[in-house]
């Protein structure tokens, strides 16, 4: 039987050595405290392994063969109700009947209580097959997870921990609905003058004498956006200050929206109106919605004004979840390209003998590697962190040990995350459109076909990096988290760069060697740009005692104006940043499994030449643009007065 989970080394390897599942299953079994849970790692680690090995053979079998027909036969509104391709439907019956909705909601609530990590490594296997049946199906498990959050997050859940269960949970039976595959949710924050700037939503939400909550406006490009449920972000409090572009995020609002009640004579009461289904360039089988809302009623979620705060408690998630769906294309392109280039003769060969095609399959598959070894990363930790801070936060009675285990390993875990999760981001969703748009050359006449799905997958992947935060953005984000990160804490800067140098000479492992170099060359990035940004204030920080870094560099701080060159170079500086990050990663995985050094050669031999050229770019450009900026800035201003 064919399957996507035993065909793939790597994904493999990520199953039987490369994560550690016990820790995982730990804080996912509460401190092996919950009754009908697992009580050591063994055990937890063989479900979870026959869990990936029957989605692996159910998206080969079930999934991928209908991925072709879901793409053509589409979606399409009938009488404001989006009706799904046929094939969709039968692929989501498949998934629905193996319980795999259920996969990662805790058990109390239906469902199996599996770590999210395997919950995502599914969901690559899904993306391997169609890009949207995962866009769909990170809509009903994910957002189950997202409503739990939610009601964590505002106190409406309550915890036994002494007996490793949930007692009451604001949103159980919406969960369980979509546990059982009968309903699934969506996120609505975009509108056609707000996406990227979400100061900008217009959405209102407005309060009845009653106290009850009513939504008025228009979302668009909403995936899922036919389902039950809605995260809805609307304004519920006027902008403070028109002239700062960032006002505008403190006066949004979270709100649960129902679209629809089922009347008890057979009718539908809908509540939010399906304006259009947009048609897109790719992946026809996912409904992306244009709502409207008008006095739709809803349920405000934490406190008014905390909506952005809120959204920003899935965002980690969400984009991990991107990260894996951009994976699985990846691997889907790769595995095209490569069947076909071994087949394919020219010029007296297979074409995959050629030198350049040879190179190019190499690559593709490197990053692949290290997509995946970035994602697992970023997932583990951005996991750890969420369980180990919910049993931090709700058990009772837990040993000195444990307390002090939490406090211990939290900040470490949320460090990681926090610095992983853009890069991931980042890489994989710019990296799948490479891998896809160079397995459509490889076919070459036929890649610009139908006949192969070549094509498919190039208008698949382009989506990747725009949902979810855009590349740009989360370049923004990894820079200013990085400059910060220094300010912050120069001391620390100064340590560790000062250990990557004398690693870089003294370590006995020469790939060890390599990877501190790559280290060393990040952090003179990230220096350099420290240096620019403070240049306005001072000559040279080297005049200035560390610890007065901060103190100097903060005072009279304006990102606008400060952050200019760094936000010129934010994307060299982050793609920087991921080369050194996936090698890290890939050195951990070699010290402990020897047989992954040759993965850490492959991306070496690669990042280092191209982190040098970065470097390059960030130390030697920019300042012409910045020059015309501030030239039309200013001349704007004058003719402003
Ligand atoms: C298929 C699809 C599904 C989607 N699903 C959802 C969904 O489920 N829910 C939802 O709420 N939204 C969804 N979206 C919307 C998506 O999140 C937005 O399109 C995205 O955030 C970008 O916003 P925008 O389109 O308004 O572009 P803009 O914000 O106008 O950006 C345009 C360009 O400018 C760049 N840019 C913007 N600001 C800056 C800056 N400060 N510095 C540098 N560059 C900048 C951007 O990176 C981009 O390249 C979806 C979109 C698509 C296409």
């Amino acid at each position: 039987m064919a399957s996507f989970l035993t065909d793939n080394d790597d994904l493999l390897y990520y199953l039987n050595e490369g994560v550690d599942w016990t820790a995982l299953a730990e804080v996912t079994e509460y401190g092996w405290r919950t009754p009908d849970g697992f009580k050591n790692g063994a055990d937890a680690k063989q479900f979870y392994r026959e869990v990936a090995e029957m989605m692996g053979e159910l998206v080969a079998e079930q999934l991928a063969p209908r991925a072709a027909k879901i793409d053509r036969e589409g979606t399409h509104l009938e009488n404001g109700e989006a009706v799904e391709s046929p094939s969709m439907v039968q692929a989501f019956d498949a998934i629905r009947q193996a319980d795999m909705h259920k996969l990662c909601i805790p058990r109390e609530l239906g469902g199996l209580n599996a770590p999210l990590l395997l919950y995502f490594l599914c969901g690559e296997m899904v993306a391997r097959a169609d890009l949207a049946c995962m866009n769909h199906f990170s809509f009903h498990g994910g957002m189950a997870m997202a409503a739990l959050a939610y009601s964590v997050n505002e106190g409406t859940t309550t915890f036994d921990m002494k007996a490793g269960r949930i007692s009451s949970t604001r949103f159980a039976d919406e969960i369980g609905e979509i546990a059982r595959g009968e309903a699934w949710g969506c996120m609505d924050i975009t509108e056609p003058n707000a996406g990227s700037d979400m100061a900008a939503l217009l959405t209102r939400a407005e309060q009845d004498d009653k106290g009850d909550w009513f939504i008025t406006g228009q979302k668009i490009f909403i995936t899922s956006g036919h389902g039950k449920y809605h995260f809805v972000i609307a304004r519920t409090e006027a902008v403070k200050d028109p002239n700062d572009p960032f006002a505008g995020l403190n006066g949004l609002s979270m709100f649960f929206v129902k679209t629809y009640d089922d009347l008890p004579d057979g009718t539908r009461k809908r509540y939010v109106t399906l304006e259009r289904i947009e048609e897109k360039l790719g992946h026809h089988g996912a409904v992306t919605a244009a709502l409207s809302f008008e006095r739709a009623p809803g349920r405000l979620i934490g406190k008014r004004g905390e909506g952005f705060k809120y959204m920003l408690v899935l965002m980690n998630n969400a984009r991990v979840g991107v990260g894996f769906e951009s994976i699985g294309l990846a691997e889907a392109a790769t595995r095209m390209a490569k069947a076909y280039a071994e087949e394919r003769r020219s010029m007296g060969k297979v074409i995959a003998r050629h030198e350049m095609l040879a190179d190019y399959l190499d690559e593709m598959r490197t990053d692949v590697q290290a997509m995946r070894a970035l994602g697992v990363a970023g997932a583990f930790h951005e996991e750890m962190s969420r369980k180990l801070e919910l049993i931090g936060k709700f058990l009772e009675g837990a040993s000195a040990e444990e307390t002090e285990r939490i406090k211990r390993e939290l900040p470490k875990h949320r460090a990681l995350a926090r610095r992983l999760t853009p890069l991931l981001k980042y890489l994989a969703t710019e990296k799948a459109v490479e891998i896809a748009r160079r397995n459509m050359q490889i076919h070459g006449g036929v890649g610009y076909t139908k006949e192969y799905g070549a094509e498919k997958l190039l208008r698949d992947s382009l989506v990747l990096p725009v949902y979810e935060g855009t590349s740009q953005i989360q370049s923004l984000m990894a820079m200013k988290d990085t400059i910060l990160g220094i300010i912050k804490r120069p001391q620390a800067f100064v340590t560790r760069m000062g250990q990557a140098r004398w690693r870089s000479v003294s370590a006995r492992d020469p790939l060890e060697r390599r990877v501190a170099k790559l280290q060393v060359l990040s952090m003179s990035a990230q220096q350099f740009l420290l240096t620019r940004t403070a240049a306005g204030k001072l000559k040279t920080l080297g005049d200035v005692p560390v610890a007065k870094w901060r103190e100097v560099i903060t005072g009279d701080w304006d990102p606008k104006r400060d952050f200019a060159l760094a936000m010129l170079h934010a994307e060299r500086l982050t793609r920087i940043l991921v080369d050194e990050a996936v090698a890290e990663i890939l050195l951990d995985q070699a010290k402990v499994h020897p047989h992954r050094r040759e993965v850490l050669e492959r991306w070496l031999a690669r990042a280092e030449l191209r982190s040098r050229a970065l470097h390059e770019e960030i130390t030697t450009t920019g300042d012409r643009i910045l020059a015309q900026l501030s030239d039309t800035a200013g001349a704007q201003s004058a003719a402003a007065e």
